[in-house]
């Protein structure tokens, strides 16, 4: 290898390295134009970009010293060099322009730039012409050679990555910009939906409880429906506020002590039924004599404890198990539901507490459910300063545990568990 074969390669060398350097596209492609002016001892480089829409190539990048003059210019595909490459995606040398009718010379005009000589090779992406990349005037008015050609050829694929991994992070940006704004105006609609439902809704069952007293035996049937199925829309707009005031900083606790082991007797007594029809044992478990105290909002925690009762036997077939623990640690109270049904898909599960999601889609799922409970557990629990987290393997069952801190002040430390919500 000769020394300027070294030197070639150690420059070339250089600029891939760039690549995963520089930060940002500008930067990088104007190191490109430097060096291909360099190694092909040219007097100057410019990038052409094809324009889709306008059929037509401008400069993306060109040295600083033309920008202004040709920053807008436009280069047609026919009857210019930068055209004839593009269309032909095919390298081009011509020694002198004034020889071939194939140069634009309206970028001259312009930029007051004399073009002598050009090389320019396609900018090719994924096998398609995407650019056009030239070197101009070769020193001491001599001709471009093959090697010039493949060093350009190098440089030009190189600049076609980048611009590449351009357009994808832009791509990437705009598609994340799009969920947040979509994330927003879901919270919005849920926000002002469930606001407006609040009051007709309550004035529905008022009427209806009113109207269980009037009615007496005839059509007790028909309000207790209205009252069942009205408190059942309530308890859906209770959940999806209750994220929302969480979300907003809307949402308080009012604490006082409370004893979760009362807690956990009252929820289990309330599922006893149901689990006694689904076929479930619904078993407690707490070390006898000892009241597990926290200060907290005791309806809450209520609720969170039957989201995830109900969760545990709606998710277990018959013959199935649900244990509830409660145990006392140094600073905190933990509560753990443990079923051993059907269990959740390891991709599914750092997703269960998200507001919506199900396992199931909600077309084919046999359960009811909107894929709030879980949501609601999580921001009533982290309202307290505690933590709540999942564990579950698919066809073995699943272990809900959260942590509340006895006292207002005190910390809960982060789990173990890697599903940390
Ligand atoms: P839903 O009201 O639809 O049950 P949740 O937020 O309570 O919504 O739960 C979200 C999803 O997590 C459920 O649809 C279910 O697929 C899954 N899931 C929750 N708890 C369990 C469990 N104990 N066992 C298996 N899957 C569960």
């Amino acid at each position: 290898m000769t020394v300027d074969q070294v030197k070639l390669l150690a420059r070339l060398l250089e600029v891939t390295r760039n690549l995963s350097t520089t930060v940002d596209l500008e930067t990088y492609l104007q190191s490109i134009l430097s060096a291909a002016s360099e190694l092909t001892e040219s007097e100057t480089a410019s990038l052409m970009e094809f324009d889709e829409a306008a059929q037509d190539l401008y400069f993306k990048y060109v040295p600083w010293f033309h920008r202004d003059a040709i920053k807008d210019a436009r280069i047609p595909l026919n009857g210019s060099a930068a055209g004839w490459i593009f269309l032909h995606v095919k390298p081009l040398m011509i020694d002198d322009v004034k020889k071939d009718e194939r140069h634009y010379g309206r970028i001259d005009e312009l930029s007051g730039f004399v073009t002598r000589s050009l090389l320019g090779v396609p900018l090719i992406l994924h096998g398609r012409p995407v650019g056009v990349f030239e070197v101009f005037n070769k020193a001491n008015s001599g001709n471009y050679t093959e090697e010039d050609a493949l060093v350009l050829e190098t440089l030009a694929s190189l600049a076609a990555t980048a611009m590449q991994n351009e357009m994808l992070e832009s791509t990437m940006q705009s598609s994340q910009d799009e969920a947040r704004d979509l994330d927003r105006l879901k919270n919005e609609f849920i926000a002002i939906t469930s606001h407006e439902l609040r009051t007709p809704l309550g004035l529905i069952l008022g009427h209806s409880t009113f109207l269980r007293e009037l009615v007496g035996n005839e059509y007790e049937e028909q309000v207790e429906a209205i009252i069942r199925n009205a408190s059942k829309l309530k308890e859906i707009i209770e959940s999806l506020s209750s994220v929302d005031n969480y979300q907003t900083g809307g949402a308080s606790i009012r604490s006082r002590k409370v004893s979760i082991t009362r807690i956990i007797e009252d929820v289990s007594a309330s599922f006893r039924d149901v689990a006694i029809q689904k076929g479930v044992a619904l078993k407690v478990e707490l070390e006898r004599g000892q009241d597990l105290l926290v200060d907290a909002d005791g309806s809450k925690v209520a609720i969170v404890l039957s989201n995830l009762v109900k969760n545990a036997i709606t998710f277990t077939n018959e013959g199935g198990h649900v244990i509830i623990r409660g145990e006392q640690q140094p600073d905190f109270v933990k509560v753990s539901i443990e079923d051993d049904g059907l269990g959740i898909p390891l991709k599914d599960l750092p997703h269960v507490f998200e507001r919506f999601y199900q396992v199931e889609s909600h077309l084919t799922r046999r359960h009811g459910g909107m894929g709030l409970g879980l949501s609601v557990a999580k921001v009533m629990i982290e309202m307290h300063g505690g933590r709540i987290w999942a564990e579950s393997m698919e066809g073995l069952g699943s272990t809900f545990t959260f942590l509340l801190p006895v006292g207002k002040t005190s910390n809960v430390p982060d789990p173990v568990n890697p599903f940390v919500e």
